[in-house]
């Protein structure tokens, strides 16, 4: 028996421990982005598979008895290219997401769909602010938290401050005013509220991740009264969904 997890997320971590620990055998899948990636428990494949064409090649020659498509809930490209590949040769399927963050009371939800309408909203907020520069008012600060392929989205905005929070430097172009703050969650409440506090942050941009490890920064914009851009999510491409780790192992495990 044995299981491919496309990773990449906390979830497909704590998948493959769950399958090991229970001796299914576990391929666990890396786009190989991150510099020092953490390493889930079983054996490990790094880098594309090269399209549906090569996922397909490497399910004939492994025949895993199962998928699970744990990547992140924002990662498209994988998930479609997985359920293609699925389907040519009839492999099981599922996709383990993460359930996604909803608005609370005293939250002040800007949601677009997507990362290019983010960048809008926060160019028409930094516009407002620099409109109202002579009555005293510094430019926006905006925290900007939705990974390092998403900031080229931002370049264009001159007339904001972007604190650019990402586990690895970006590549591509960046606003003219930023600083980059390489960190890697899970990052707790008081530490948010230091940031956001310190940084005199105006605005959150990130994306509908969900999960517990970067919630924080949620409840303490609605502490601080900070608006927030969320970008929402993609569609699923696959049907067959779950939404907790022990479900997917579950299917792993048949
Ligand atoms: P993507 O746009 O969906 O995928 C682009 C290409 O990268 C895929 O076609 C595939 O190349 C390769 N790839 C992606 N995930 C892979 C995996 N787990 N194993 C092998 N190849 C993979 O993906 P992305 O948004 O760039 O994300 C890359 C990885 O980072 C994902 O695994 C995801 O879980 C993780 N991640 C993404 C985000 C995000 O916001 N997008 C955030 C946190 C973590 P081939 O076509 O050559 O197979």
């Amino acid at each position: 028996m044995s299981v491919l997890v496309l990773g990449g997320t906390g979830e497909a971590r704590a998948l493959a421990s769950l399958l090991v620990a229970d001796e299914v055998s576990v391929v666990s899948s890396l786009a190989g982005r991150v510099q020092n990636p953490r390493l889930p428990d079983g054996e490990v494949r790094i880098g594309g598979f090269g399209g549906v064409e090569g996922m397909v090649a490497w399910l004939r020659e492994n025949q895993p008895h199962a998928v699970v498509d744990a990547t992140h809930p924002f990662a498209q490209q994988i998930s479609r290219n997985a359920v293609a590949a699925c389907a040519v040769l009839g492999v099981p399927l599922v996709r383990l997401v993460r359930p996604q963050w909803e608005a609370q009371p005293g939250d002040q939800w800007t949601v677009v769909e997507d990362i290019g309408e983010a960048a809008r909203v926060v160019g028409s907020s930094a516009a407002r602010r620099s409109d109202e520069a002579h009555r005293g008012h510094r430019e926006l600060r905006v925290l900007l938290t939705t990974g390092r392929q998403d900031v080229g989205a931002f370049a264009g905005i001159d007339n904001a401050f972007f604190l650019i929070r990402v586990v690895d430097p970006p590549t591509g172009a960046l606003p003219p005013h930023h600083r980059v703050l390489r960190s890697r969650g899970p990052y707790g409440l008081d530490d948010e509220r230091d940031l956001m506090v310190a940084e005199k942050i105006d605005l959150l941009v990130t994306k509908n991740s969900g999960g517990e490890l970067t919630r924080a920064k949620l409840i303490v914009a609605r502490e601080l009264g900070i608006p927030v851009v969320m970008v929402a999510r993609p569609a699923e491409p696959c049907g067959n969904v779950v939404t907790s780790v022990e479900e997917a192992a579950n299917v792993g495990r048949k």
